[in-house]
């Protein structure tokens, strides 16, 4: 396995570290050799030396030989410090240095303690060849060192104490000398071939340490060695705070989906860079997901701390990223969990702020949240609300609201979006961006689909006066819905049977359905749009380039998603102006949804928007109180004034008065 760039330098440093650590290893066993050796040769030589030359006769005295002395004095002078050395300081360079310079000078006082009797020159090519062992070419440098100044000083001026009685020439000397780096040579040899194969079982151990610990895709680190790092530092600072940020891509698959996963995979490697530009030390970042990432920070002072950090992921994925042409927004959910008050094990650390990771996602994406333990009861209730789901549309416990799409030039009210409304018997309303995507998984979205867009239908038909400016009204499609074969024709079919003109239903569909099989996807719009209903796109802009979709598929009008409004402003004006001039030349119109305030408006409207969605103009209201606004307001006139004045009633009104205003009429029967 090969790793790239940075991911290839954190593996050549990780192998250095292993080489390292693998000499170090291999000195500390030397050195403990080199101690019992020298022990050994100290004790040798008083034995040989006793053996050798035991007394002195010097006419009628007799006393212990100076060899005997000598080979005694050895060990106090120079082997016993050596050994002492040694043993205070393991494994390092010094150390070697010290017990070559012992060891070749018990090599060459040998020949001298046992009186030139007997040859030991081998013990000299001995010594070194032991030395090797250390693998360091500067230890060998050495012992040839001490062996070469004493064989020249000593072979010129006593060649006796060297050679003993064989010697014949100084020559010697050179020639001894010459042996010795003859040896070296070839340890030297060996040495340097034992140390490359040592690197190279490092840098693959190296290799595999890395595969098995970071993601491979992003150079982050896994699961396991998140867990690694979190169990050691749990280890060495228990009681200290720190924090788990679990972050999620919004709606990451979609963009995977229109991109392709070639290019998803090259966005999930930038977003990993852009994650590990402000990361710093004390943070391990790890992928532990398709798109879940994980900060784990050690050393937080306060919770503000782990929130401010949540706020740089976030602010990190403003600026939208370019691949091969394509600006791709994308933003996160972040959740945070806290250690120790959040949980003391990765486990349940990580599950929390998932947790808090799902309440930033409701709350609309791009959000961040702490955990706290409400949310716990929450996520426990998540599978009693997919169970009561199912019984929600036998007990009508659904309705639907509209929202008014107000005219850019004229204010006139152009359509109305129907939006589901869940009222749960214990867990009261609960928004459409939590029980939807239930919904979808379960399939049961297919026939609450059908139930939304009869009634929607019903609606709008019982919003047409003659003498007025029609109002159309617009329908969110899943994708489930829009997969299956013949929808077209069931469109047709409610529409028939409520009543309405296909020219007043606008279907509202994302980018994510339209992109996944482009050429069904064609088909099937060309037979709704034959048949003479409106497609819009919406949340257009959301996670991933739209532009290149644009001419691609037909559609009939666009929806600007609301997070624009938050985006940078220069860079998001550019790219509204883009969109605006293009889907003008395409023909279709633009709608900016989230309008919270009239600077919004006036913006949006500069740069070319049609039509407006917002709590602006209105939340989303009744169909009964569409029905009472198209009456108070007259034909081709603005509905602004209305608006305005629902909207004052509904901020003025008590709790109970705006249920009163916003609550659902009974259900239309068809
Ligand atoms: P959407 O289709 O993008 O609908 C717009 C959402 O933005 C609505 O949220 C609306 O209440 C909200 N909104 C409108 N103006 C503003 C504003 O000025 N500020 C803010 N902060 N929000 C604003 P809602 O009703 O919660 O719906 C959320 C999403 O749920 C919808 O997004 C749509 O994707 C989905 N949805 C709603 N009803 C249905 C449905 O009947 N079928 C399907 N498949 N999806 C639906
Ligand atoms: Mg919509
Ligand atoms: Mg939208």
């Amino acid at each position: 396995m090969r790793q790239p760039g940075k991911a290839g330098r954190h593996v050549k440093a990780l192998a250095d570290q292993y080489a390292r650590a693998t000499i170090r290893k291999r000195a500390a066993v030397v050195d403990r050799m080199m101690i019992w050796l020298l022990a050994a040769e100290w004790l040798g030589m008083m034995v040989t030396a006793f053996i050798v030359s035991p007394r002195v006769w010097n006419g009628d005295q007799s006393g212990v030989h100076p060899h005997v002395w000598a080979a005694i004095l050895a060990g106090p002078l120079f082997i016993l410090p050596a050994i002492a050395i040694a043993l205070l300081n393991p494994a390092r360079q010094a150390t070697r240095h010290v017990l070559a310079v012992a060891q070749m000078v018990v090599s060459i006082l040998l020949i001298d303690v046992t009186g030139g009797r007997i040859e030991t020159h081998f013990h000299i090519f001995g010594s070194i060849a032991i030395l090797a062992f250390y693998m360091d070419w500067r230890v060998l440098a050495t012992a040839t060192a001490v062996t070469g100044i004493d064989h020249l000083t000593r072979g010129l001026l006593w060649p006796q104490s060297v050679y003993g009685v064989l010697t014949a020439s100084p020559w010697r000397s050179a020639e001894h000398v010459w042996w010795v780096t003859f040896e070296d040579f070839f340890l030297l040899l060996a040495a340097r071939q034992s140390m490359r194969d040592l690197k190279a079982a490092a840098l693959g151990n190296a290799r595999l340490y890395w595969g098995a610990s970071h993601d491979v895709l992003t150079g982050l680190a896994n699961r396991r060695l998140l867990q690694e790092r979190f169990d050691a530092w749990v280890d060495s600072r228990p009681g200290a705070a720190s924090a788990i940020l679990y972050v999620d891509l919004d709606r990451f698959k979609q963009a995977n989906d229109v991109l392709g996963h070639a290019v998803g995979d090259r966005l999930l490697a930038l977003v990993a860079s852009r994650f590990r530009a402000f990361a710093g030390p004390g943070v391990t970042l790890a992928r532990v997901g398709g798109d879940e990432f994980v900060f784990f920070r050690t050393e937080i002072g306060s919770p503000d701390d782990a929130k401010a950090m949540g706020q740089k992921v976030l602010d990190s994925l403003a600026p939208p990223f370019n691949i091969d042409g394509h600006e791709v927004l994308l933003s996160a959910s972040v959740g945070i969990g806290l250690y120790p008050e959040h949980g003391t094990t990765l486990r349940t650390l990580q599950d929390n702020a998932d947790r808090a990771m799902f309440a930033a996602k409701s709350r609309g994406r791009n959000h961040c949240e702490m955990f706290s333990p409400i949310m716990l009861q929450r996520h426990g209730t998540v599978q009693e609300i997919a169970r009561d789901l199912s019984l929600a549309m036998s007990r009508r416990e659904f309705h639907l609201v509209y929202q008014p799409l107000v005219r850019g030039l004229d204010g006139q009210l152009n359509d109305c979006e129907a939006l589901l409304r869940w009222h749960h018997p214990v867990h009261g309303n609960i928004p459409p961006s939590e029980f939807i995507p239930l919904a979808e998984e379960s399939g049961m979205v297919v026939s609450l689909g059908d139930w939304v867009l009869t009634q929607a239908c019903l609606a709008c038909a019982s919003w047409q006066r003659p003498g007025y400016p029609a109002v159309a009204v617009s329908v969110n499609v899943s994708a489930e819905q829009f997969d299956q074969s013949g929808y077209a024709e069931k469109i047709l079919r409610i529409l028939d049977d409520t009543g309405l003109s296909p020219s007043l239903l606008i279907l509202e569909l994302t980018e994510g359905i339209l992109a996944r099989d482009i050429p069904r996807t064609r088909a099937q719009l060309a037979r709704i749009r034959d048949a003479g209903i409106r497609v819009a796109l919406d949340d257009f802009g959301v996670g991933y380039s739209s532009l290149s979709y644009l001419a691609e598929l037909p559609a009939d009008r666009i929806k600007l998603d609301r997070t624009f409004l938050n985006r940078e402003l220069l860079r998001s004006t550019a790219i509204i102006e883009s969109v605006v001039q293009l889907a003008h030349r395409l023909g279709m119109q633009v709608v900016a949804e989230g309008i919270e305030t009239n600077e919004q408006r006036e913006r949006l409207l500069a740069l070319g928007c049609d039509v407006f969605q917002g709590y602006y103009f209105s939340r989303p209201i009744p169909a009964a109180e569409v029905s009472a606004l198209l009456i108070r307001t007259q034909p081709e006139s603005s509905v602004a004034g209305e608006l305005e004045a629902l909207n004052e009633a509904i901020v003025t009104a008590s709790d109970a008065e705006v249920s009163q205003i916003t609550s659902p009429e009974p259900e239309l029967v068809a």
